[in-house]
């Protein structure tokens, strides 16, 4: 048994790991010590409080720990990078879930029953706002991880109202939250089980109210409710390391989510209202244009001319896994001395970041991998700009169709460069589901197939074409 000093003080060390680890995760040439600062201060956490005064009951920890280990690790193995965000989605559901419950386990323990006074009111609060947060992340979760996994539709469910619904909602729960505080015994419970109701109905209604092109926010906001949800259960269990963690992946998430709202042009407070995503109000603006396809030869052929080669990834790199046989082309064109850099949207793929981990996978120099406002300066000198399964992030008619639902959305200027050669299967959408008129433009031609493969096809031919 630890005394509540040691406890205090690993209490503490853990903490100072899991801030080194969020340091360290946000560069990438650090985030492999990051996420080993974040498992070793985990560890400490666990094995701290698991070890601590008045924990009881060891033998079914150990089962419950070492249960939940073999179902944690089997689904990281078995997850695909492209089911990533899902796997996160549902994971913040777990953390609500778990406040709920801690909500209701801390409400029935005869600890809180015997409370007085200030101390007796202050716990019930904790509790109140700690379900209340938890249910809405629980739900909302659920509802993004459906629209993630296109089990739910992505389109946004709009109703006339539907603000001051919620905050009609949000009174009537504040109002249960005071008979709940005043109510007798455990007499209370009805009232935490009718706003744990309105909450999970709340966070449903949050998350249906936004756009999939706007998902990426919701899923950083959602990272950040988890936080929070975490944090009310630190108070609910007297728990200062999990208040620390959950203040920091509260936090870290809201300042994610202010990065992801600037990237896509939208409001902070609008987001976290939810329902911003407002339909568009008239039809999207007509294409013109003619759609050219090219050969594998021609592309191999394109670039063996280039001076200047730029490739923009998007989330079908990812479904193909085409990171690796681009990584191959990109060390042969450098090897011809040509310039090849990359240009990354701030939400291209599924999650913040997802190019940067792919193209780290496949070890692309992180000193040729530029963000969406440097990239965009140089593409009007650039001879050949290399869509791979993108599309959202480079739709012209974000910056020009006001009726598009991406309007307003900043996104890579790949029409700029002199020649742009967009690699996916088919002319079919990307995730917002809209029109893209880069495929119909004059200098933009068609390379059709699966990206790994036809990357593969083009270093064939980069090799033969001497
Ligand atoms: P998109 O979803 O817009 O487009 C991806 C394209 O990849 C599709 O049009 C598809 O076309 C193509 N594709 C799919 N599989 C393959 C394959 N095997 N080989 C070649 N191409 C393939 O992706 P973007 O990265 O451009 O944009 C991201 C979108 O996702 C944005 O709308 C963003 O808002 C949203 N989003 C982003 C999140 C984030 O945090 N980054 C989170 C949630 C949503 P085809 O079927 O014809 O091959």
């Amino acid at each position: 048994m630890l005394s509540a000093q040691i406890q205090l003080a690993s209490y503490l060390f853990a903490s100072i790991l899991f801030i080194l680890s969020l340091g360290g995760l946000s560069s990438q040439e650090s985030a492999k010590r990051g996420v080993i600062y974040g498992i070793a201060g985990m560890v400490i956490a666990i094995l701290s409080t698991v070890l601590g005064e008045g924990v009881s009951g060891h033998i079914y920890i150990i089962i419950a720990i070492a249960i939940a280990s073999v179902i944690g690790i089997m689904v990281a193995r078995k997850v695909e990078m492209t089911a990533m965000p899902q796997l996160v989605a549902i994971l913040h559901s777990f953390v609500g879930l778990a406040a709920v419950l801690v909500g209701f386990g801390s409400y029935l323990d005869p600890k809180t029953q015997a409370l007085a006074g200030a101390e007796h009111y202050i716990h019930l609060t904790e509790i109140f706002i700690g379900v209340f947060i938890g249910a809405i992340t629980f739900t909302g979760s659920i509802v993004a991880w459906g629209k993630l996994e296109g089990r739910i539709r992505s389109k946004p469910l709009l109703y006339p109202g539907r603000h001051v619904i919620n905050i009609l909602l949000v009174i009537i729960c504040f109002v249960l939250g005071y008979f709940f505080a005043v109510a007798s015994g455990t007499s209370g419970m009805i009232f935490l089980l009718i706003m744990t109701a309105i909450a999970s109905f709340i966070g449903v209604m949050l998350v249906m109210a936004i756009g999939g092109a706007d998902m990426p926010v919701v899923v950083s906001m959602l990272n950040s409710y988890s936080g929070w949800a975490a944090a009310a259960a630190g108070f609910m269990l007297g728990n200062d390391l999990l208040i620390v963690t959950g203040a920091l992946v509260g936090s870290s998430g809201a300042i994610l989510s202010i990065i992801m709202c600037d990237a896509m042009n939208r409001s902070f407070w609008s987001v976290i209202f939810g329902g911003f995503g407002d339909a568009p109000s008239g039809p999207a603006m007509a294409v013109e244009g003619e759609v050219t396809a090219v050969d594998h030869e021609e592309v191999a052929q394109l670039i063996r001319d280039a001076e200047s080669v730029v490739i923009v990834p998007g989330y079908g790199m990812a479904v193909a896994k085409a990171q690796f046989p681009v990584f191959e082309m990109v060390e042969q064109l450098k090897s011809e001395g040509k310039e090849v850099l990359f240009g990354i949207h701030p939400v291209a793929g599924r999650l913040p970041g997802h190019m940067n981990v792919l193209l780290a996978e496949a070890n692309v120099p992180y000193d040729i991998v530029l963000e969406m406002e440097e990239i965009n300066d140089d593409l009007p000198e650039t001879d050949v700009v290399m869509v791979i399964g993108a599309n959202d992030i480079v739709n012209p008619g974000a910056e020009t169709d006001a009726n598009s639902p991406i309007y307003g959305m900043p996104v890579i200027q790949v029409w700029n460069a002199k020649n742009v050669i967009v690699m996916k299967r088919s002319m079919a959408t990307g995730y917002a589901g809209v029109q893209n008129p880069l495929f119909f433009k004059e200098n933009t031609d068609m390379l059709y197939g699966d990206a790994k493969d036809s990357v593969s096809k083009i270093n064939g031919f980069l090799k033969n074409l001497n």
